[in-house]
């Protein structure tokens, strides 16, 4: 893969997890990175982690909350003045809510999510899109297995994420014209913050026997490690990604295919 030199890159939620994992991963690429998160401690933590290993690289921290227009609206105006341009975006900061049967949902916890999952993707999508068509870019946003298939318990995440499988689409088909490839990623279980939060509501004693169980459905066994969402989401937002556009492609270890 071509480096990423001088190419101006949007990371959201990259103080962890996935955003963390895609942000070391294309520092070793010599990216000019805007990392964004609402967590600012764990976002100025995150950076001097990456500093560490690429002290050259050069990134810009913009504390922000997604699901607000006027956030999204500034995280998009610094990258483009500190980097002149901007080349790529991973639209990734996401919620899980909490798990719950559809019908006891807790109303907040509901708007919460879709307000962070489908409105923080469709305003990135909104304010990032108009600066990419003089020059064509590459887009990455964040879906789920969740966004192809049900889950039990997680109603909102599910609607939220096939919201987003549906935006990535309508990107793709309105915006391909202008060399915008526009493409999500539908990750299943990848060990992040987020997934072993999960595994501690499915068995709070043992949320590791938890995962351990699992693991097992998976045809290999395993969770998948952020490092290897990492560079399906490099590859993605490179340029050698050039007629790959609006699909929503699983990284799952092949789980979502089974009946
Ligand atoms: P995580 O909880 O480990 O990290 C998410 C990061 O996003 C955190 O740093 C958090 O502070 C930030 N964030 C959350 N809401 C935000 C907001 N409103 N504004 C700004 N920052 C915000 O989660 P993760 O596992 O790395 O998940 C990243 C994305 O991948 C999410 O969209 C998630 O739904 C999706 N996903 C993850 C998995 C998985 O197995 N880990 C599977 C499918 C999809």
């Amino acid at each position: 893969m071509k480096s990423f030199k001088e190419k101006s890159i949007i990371i959201t939620g990259a103080a962890m997890g996935l955003g963390l994992a895609t942000a070391k991963y294309l520092a070793a690429k010599q990216a000019n990175l805007t990392l964004v998160d609402y967590n600012k401690e764990g976002l100025d933590a995150a950076i001097k982690e990456i500093k560490t290993d690429y002290p050259s690289v050069n990134i810009e921290a913009v504390s922000a909350d997604v699901s607000k227009e006027e956030n999204v609206k500034k995280y998009v105006a610094k990258a483009k003045e500190v980097f002149g341009k901007i080349d790529g975006f991973y639209n990734n900061a996401g919620i899980e809510g909490r798990q719950a049967d559809m019908v006891d949902y807790d109303l907040d916890v509901f708007k919460k999510v879709i307000d962070i999952n489908l409105m923080g993707v469709y305003y990135g999508l909104r304010y990032v899109l108009p600066e990419m068509v003089e020059h064509g870019g590459r887009i990455v946003n964040v879906a789920s297995v969740g966004g192809i298939r049900g889950v039990l318990n997680q109603t909102p995440y599910v609607a939220s994420k096939h919201a987003v499988a549906g935006m990535t689409k309508n990107a793709a088909l309105e915006y391909g014209k202008h060399s915008i490839f526009t493409n999500a990623i539908a990750p299943g279980a990848i060990l992040t913050p987020m997934v072993e939060e999960a595994f501690k509501q499915v068995n709070p004693d043992d949320p590791k026997a938890a995962e351990a169980e699992y693991s097992k459905r998976n045809p290999t066994r395993r969770l998948g490690k952020p490092e290897e969402v990492a560079s399906l989401v490099a590859y993605l937002l490179s340029d050698d990604c050039n007629y790959v556009n609006g699909q929503v492609i699983a990284i799952d270890g092949g789980e979502s295919n089974m009946y």
